[in-house]
């Protein structure tokens, strides 16, 4: 099972996605997720990257496809993926194609996560995650259990991205209408996109994905 989420930031791709990895057992890719580990470690991509996640803006294609053409051959992604966050322009749906090509590699769906610009702010403003195993939480959506504790693993560290500020939000919501919502024709032309509510309620939007990926009508 091979599988994009698409949609805007904020739409709810990795809190679906990591339900999937556990349902499914295959596993999710972010590539947001990948690049803050770069940023983190100080490598060369992490100092080429950090300015430009800041900004709101999207990393350059080569940089983004290089990594996550190494990253589809790791043996965890032997069962199938969940792409989250990539690919977010039609070159790197391009480049996508070609890599699973070479790979012997199929595409099942390309679900998009359709949410409202106006739910999304509200989204990105309310998200923090555990800064120990990575639970993601909101702060009226899904808060922890206990306040101040994770629920997954009772750690009480929790971090909030640089880059969902409210001056930034703008940006992101225009790089993805500007050079990630062309992927919905792209997609549709290839027989492959299927939309879910991502308006509803969590559990509601994972319900639905499941029901496109096994094939029941939503
Ligand atoms: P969200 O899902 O909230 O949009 P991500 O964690 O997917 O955020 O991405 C955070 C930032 O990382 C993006 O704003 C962009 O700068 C960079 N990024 C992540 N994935 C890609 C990609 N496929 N192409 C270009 N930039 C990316
Ligand atoms: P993305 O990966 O697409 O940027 P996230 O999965 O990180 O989005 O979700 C953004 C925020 O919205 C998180 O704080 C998450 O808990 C919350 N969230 C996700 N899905 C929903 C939903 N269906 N309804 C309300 N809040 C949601
Ligand atoms: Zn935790």
């Amino acid at each position: 099972m091979r599988l994009i989420l698409l949609g805007p930031p904020g739409a709810g791709k990795g809190t679906q996605a990591k339900r999937l990895e556990e349902r499914f057992g295959i596993a999710q890719i972010s590539t947001g997720d990948m690049l803050r580990a770069e940023v983190k470690s100080g490598s060369e991509i992490g100092r080429e990257a950090k300015a430009i996640m800041e900004s709101g803006a999207l990393v350059p294609d080569a940089i983004i496809t290089a990594m996550l053409a190494k990253r589809v051959q790791q043996a965890d992604c032997a069962r199938g993926f969940i792409l989250d966050g990539f690919p977010r322009t039609v070159p790197q749906a391009e480049a996508l194609d070609v890599m699973l090509r070479e790979n012997g590699m199929a595409l099942g769906h390309v679900i998009e996560l359709a949410v409202d610009d106006a739910a999304l702010v509200d989204r990105i403003a309310g998200r923090f995650t555990c800064g120990k195993c990575g639970a993601g939480y909101h702060d009226s959506f899904k808060p922890t259990a206990k306040p101040g504790i994770c629920d997954a693993c009772g750690s009480t560290e929790f971090v909030r991205r640089a880059d969902d500020k409210a001056e930034t939000v703008g940006a992101r919501l225009d790089a993805y209408h500007r050079q990630t919502a062309p992927l919905l024709p792209y997609y549709a032309a290839q027989g492959k996109l299927k939309q879910v509510d991502g308006m509803a309620e969590m559990d509601e939007v994972t319900r639905q994905v499941v029901a496109v990926l096994e094939g029941a009508s939503p």
